[in-house]
Order: C-alpha cells, then sequence, then structure tokens
C-alpha cells in the first residue's frame, strides 16, 4: 500500500521528523525493538478514531491523520524514555487506547509518535473495604467488568462502548456509561490516579474520599484528552453486584411529559441506576414491536441496588410516571434494550451508502430542556440534504439532564461530505449554546468541538491555554486539540 495514494485530510502544521531513521533506532534502543513499529500496516491503524466522518473518509481513500512512529512501552519508565526524545526532537505526542473516540480526540493532527497503551492492562487491586479497584489505565473496560462481576462487584461504568474502551480513555474524555444516573460519571468514579506529565515527572494523586487540600489540581486531568500527560495508573470506585434489578417501562404522549416525569422523580432523591427517554423518532426505530409506543415517547428505567431501596424506587417512579399520564408498558421493552444495549451498527452502517452521519452529546438545565430538544432539532434539520434527526435522553441528575442527538443526510450538489457533517454539527452546537446547554455532555471536545471553546468557556480558555504552555512547554502532547481551533468557526 502507498500511503502517497490516500488524500490527507488534516495536513496542515504537520510535523516532519527529521532523521526518522535515527530516532526510531534509538526509541527501538530504549523501549525494545518489539515495542516500536513503522510498518505500514500499523501506521493505517492509528491514522483515525473512531468519528463516524473518519470512517466516510477511509471508504473514499482518505486519511484523517498520518503518524510517523507507533510505540506500546511497557512501563513508566518507557514512558519517560519517549518523552525524553520528543521534548528533545518537538515530536508530537499522541496518547492512544482503543482508539474508540468519536471527536478525532486520538487522532495525530500533527504525525509524530503514537504512545498506544494497551500494554498497560493489569488490574492491581481490589480493596473490598474501600469499595475500589486499581487498574493500570489501558485495561479494557469489559474485561475490567467482568472481572469485577466475577469477585462479586460491579464498576458500575457501563458506556455503550464498554468491548471497545479503555479506563484511560474514559478518564481523558470524561466519559459516561448507561448506568451513569446512579452510580455517576467518571468523573464521580476516579479516586485516585497517577499521570506522567509532558516533561517526564510522575505525579501520584493517592486516593481520597474527600479533601479539603486547596484547588483539587487531579480534577483538572480528568477529561484533559491526552493533551496534559498519560494517566498510566487509576483507582475507581466500585460497588457490590445488585442483589435485585428492576425493569420498567412507560410511554408518554410527549417528550414534555417524560421530562418532567424523569424530573420528579429525580427530585425525590431516587436514582434509577437507567433512565432513557426516547423521542418519538427513535421509539418508532427501537421499539416498533410495541404497540403501546406507536407515536410516542418510550421511556425506560432499570432500578438496582439493595432489594427494599429497589422496591421503593421502583414504587415512587411508578407514581411520578402515572402522575405525567405515563401509560404502563412493562419489562418488555427494557429486556430489548438489555438484549441490545451494546449493537453499534445503526449509524456505522450509514457511511458504505455515502450517507454522512454522526451523534452529538450535549448537557442542559432542566428549565431549558424542553426548550433545547426542540431547538436543536429544528436547526440540524435546516441544513440541506439532511434526512434524521432525532434524540434520546440517557443522562439525569436532580438539576439536569444529557441529550444525544443523531443526525444523517446526504449532503447537498455542491458540497462535500465533510462541509456537510460539519454543518450539522455547528447548527446543533449553536442552537445548544443558544438555548443555554453545554456543548459536550461524554464524548469530549477532541477537534470537532474546539471551535466553539471560547463560546463555551469564554475568559476561561486563555487561563487553559496558560496551563497548558506550563505543563507542556514544548507543545508536543497531541496538539491541535481543546485549546486549538482546527475546524474554522465558532461564533467568531
Ligand atoms: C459505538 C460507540 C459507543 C460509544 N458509547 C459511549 C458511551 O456510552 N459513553 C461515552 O462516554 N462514550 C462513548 N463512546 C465514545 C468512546 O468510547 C469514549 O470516548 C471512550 O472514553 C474512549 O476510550 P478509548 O479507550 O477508546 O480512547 P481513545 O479513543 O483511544 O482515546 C481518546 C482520547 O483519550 C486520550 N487518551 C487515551 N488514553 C489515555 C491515557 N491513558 N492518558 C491520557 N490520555 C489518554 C487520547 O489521546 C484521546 O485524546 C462510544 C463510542 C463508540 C464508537
Amino acid at each position: 500500500m502507498n500511503f502517497d495514494d490516500f488524500e490527507l485530510i488534516y495536513r496542515e502544521n504537520r510535523v516532519e521528523i527529521k532523521d526518522k531513521e535515527k530516532i526510531v533506532e534509538e526509541l527501538k534502543n530504549k523501549i525494545g525493538e518489539k515495542n516500536v513499529s513503522t510498518e505500514k500496516i500499523d501506521i493505517l491503524a492509528y491514522t483515525r478514531d473512531t468519528s463516524l466522518i473518519s470512517l466516510n473518509w477511509t471508504i473514499e481513500g482518505k486519511l484523517a491523520g498520518l503518524p510517523d512512529i507507533i510505540t506500546f512501552p511497557e512501563n513508566i519508565a518507557h514512558i519517560k524514555d519517549i518523552l525524553e526524545i520528543a521534548n528533545r526532537e518537538k515530536i508530537p505526542i499522541v496518547p492512544f487506547a482503543e482508539g474508540s473516540g468519536v471527536v478525532g480526540g486520538a487522532i495525530p493532527l500533527r504525525g509524530g509518535i503514537i504512545i498506544d497503551m494497551k500494554r498497560f492492562n493489569k488490574i492491581l487491586e481490589i480493596n473490598d473495604k474501600n469499595l475500589t479497584v486499581t487498574v493500570q489505565t489501558g485495561v479494557n473496560g469489559m474485561n475490567l467488568e467482568r472481572y469485577l462481576n466475577a469477585k462479586g462487584y460491579t464498576g458500575g461504568h457501563i458506556p455503550q462502548s464498554l468491548y471497545t474502551s479503555s479506563v484511560g480513555g474514559w478518564i481523558a474524555h470524561k466519559a459516561a456509561g448507561q448506568f451513569s444516573t446512579k452510580y455517576g460519571k467518571i468523573e464521580d468514579i476516579v479516586l485516585g490516579m497517577k499521570v506522567v506529565l509532558p516533561t517526564g515527572e510522575l505525579i501520584t494523586f493517592d486516593p481520597i474520599a474527600r479533601a479539603a487540600t486547596g484547588p483539587q489540581l487531579d480534577k483538572y486531568f480528568i477529561g484533559s484528552e491526552g493533551t496534559l500527560g498519560i494517566v498510566t495508573e487509576a483507582t475507581l470506585k466500585i460497588w457490590p453486584y445488585p442483589e435485585k434489578r428492576t425493569l420498567v417501562s412507560y410511554t408518554f404522549p410527549t417528550i414534555e411529559e417524560s421530562l418532567n416525569a424523569t424530573r420528579q422523580i429525580m427530585r425525590e432523591n431516587v436514582y434509577p441506576a437507567v433512565i432513557r427517554i426516547y423521542d418519538a423518532d427513535e421509539t418508532m426505530r427501537h421499539f416498533e414491536n410495541t404497540e403501546k409506543a406507536k407515536d410516542k415517547v418510550m421511556t425506560v428505567f432499570v432500578c438496582e441496588g439493595n432489594q427494599r431501596l429497589v422496591d421503593l424506587e421502583e414504587q415512587i417512579t411508578r407514581e411520578k410516571c402515572e402522575e405525567n399520564s405515563g401509560v404502563d408498558c412493562e419489562e418488555e421493552p427494557v429486556e430489548h434494550w438489555f438484549e441490545t444495549r451494546f449493537r453499534v451498527t445503526e449509524t456505522s452502517m450509514f457511511p458504505p451508502y455515502k450517507i454522512v452521519a454522526d451523534t452529538i452529546e450535549v448537557s442542559v438545565m432542566w428549565d431549558r430542556a424542553a426548550e433545547l430538544y426542540h431547538s436543536v432539532v429544528d436547526a440540524t434539520k435546516k441544513v440541506e440534504g439532511n434526512l434524521l434527526v432525532s434524540a434520546h435522553v440517557s443522562h439525569f441528575y436532580p438539576n439536569g439532564v444529557g441529550f444525544y442527538f443523531t443526525f444523517g443526510g446526504v449532503p447537498g450538489k455542491e458540497k462535500s461530505q465533510f462541509d456537510f457533517y460539519k454543518e450539522c454539527w455547528d447548527a446543533t452546537i449553536k442552537a445548544t449554546l443558544e438555548a443555554g446547554g453545554s456543548i459536550s455532555h461524554h464524548h469530549g471536545i477532541g477537534i470537532n468541538r474546539s471551535h466553539w471553546m471560547k463560546e463555551e468557556w469564554d475568559g476561561g480558555l486563555e487561563i487553559m491555554q496558560k496551563f497548558k504552555k506550563i505543563l507542556d512547554p514544548n507543545n508536543i502532547f497531541n496538539p491541535g486539540k481543546i485549546y486549538e481551533k482546527t475546524w474554522k468557526g465558532g461564533n467568531e
């Protein structure tokens, strides 16, 4: 295969490595020959993450980014060796876990060295008294959850990408699992970390229950998307495996009624592990066999944990649904959700048909939740060529919710697939900001949202840029992400 045959999408500001062969030799000498690759097949594997537009590009013979060298460190000393060379030669570094990110976070925008974390895959210790597990961060999500289940626990963090993502990727992107309403997002679950900074120092944040020891520096690394260092180890909360699980589902005439019911449930301090509201379009797609769901808004609940508490949670959940015109659809829709919850072909089957699709998650406080839903759907539907816009609500808090929008369409005549993709993204983000929402709930910034960071953070962005300079003086860590615009735009 010849890389010259591919069009490189992100080629601007690509860094050319001087005397690459010498650098490769030096890396092999330091971290071992088997831990360094420049094989074309390996290079190809790290040209993109799972952002859907990059699948369209692959089919069109285009590459998102082009790394130069792939490394597979086995320990912290190896990472330090790589960083010493990268700092000396000003070579970009991209931490890479399982590549399931969907916003371009792991795309090597400027080339350079990939640090693949998959060999950091050990589960180190369960502490039953503290209810924690300590792991190396390259550990695969499903391997971790299966291990915990076998020992009588759950990690409570079950993203749809459980089989294809790692603890390090979750921390880097502030991920949220399907059971987040009870167990929290990853930032609620991480209690301690080890982080190798861009300059090679190791910081250890010991697990703590809570502390009042000044600003919590550790939190700054959660969500830093591989721009401020490499998280090598993490201590996470775990829970005893639930004693009882109940499955409840209701349909509502409108999304407003479903939002009201779920808001009132949260207000009672009741936290079903799973709550998912599907708008009428998604209800039609996912629950076409449920007679009572026709033209309605399906809402599924899973309550789990201590048996007596679960019974009470179920009772309150049912009361609030019925007070808001909910119609009981029993267990079958939730069983269907359980059976299909890791099926990820829905959007990825579009690119072979030249359809451009993606999903965009945002969050909003309760008082503007319904407004945000309608504004985003209306704004995205207006993009020429859009054939489908739908949403579900999948993360619930006493004060607000996380929405998950899906779009799909075919670009108009004069437009490329990428133009259409960017237009849909920008329409969603703009409408979200206008409705008082936050531009990402759990997929992160990566490339797709960095041009909206100023609108999200205002003066805070400048402070983040200053922190980045202090921690990464040579700007080698995942350059071009979060703090810099890759796509033109935003409100400017
Ligand atoms: C079908 C599908 C379903 C998904 N469902 C969910 C979901 O339910 N919830 C959710 O939150 N997300 C979901 N995602 C998105 C994705 O799985 C998450 O963003 C995940 O957290 C990425 O993990 P990863 O291990 O694949 O990381 P990668 O994609 O390899 O990397 C993501 C980012 O993390 C950085 N990084 C990776 N490891 C480290 C480390 N050790 N230290 C520092 N930086 C690091 C990389 O540089 C990059 O910026 C889904 C994706 C797909 C394709």
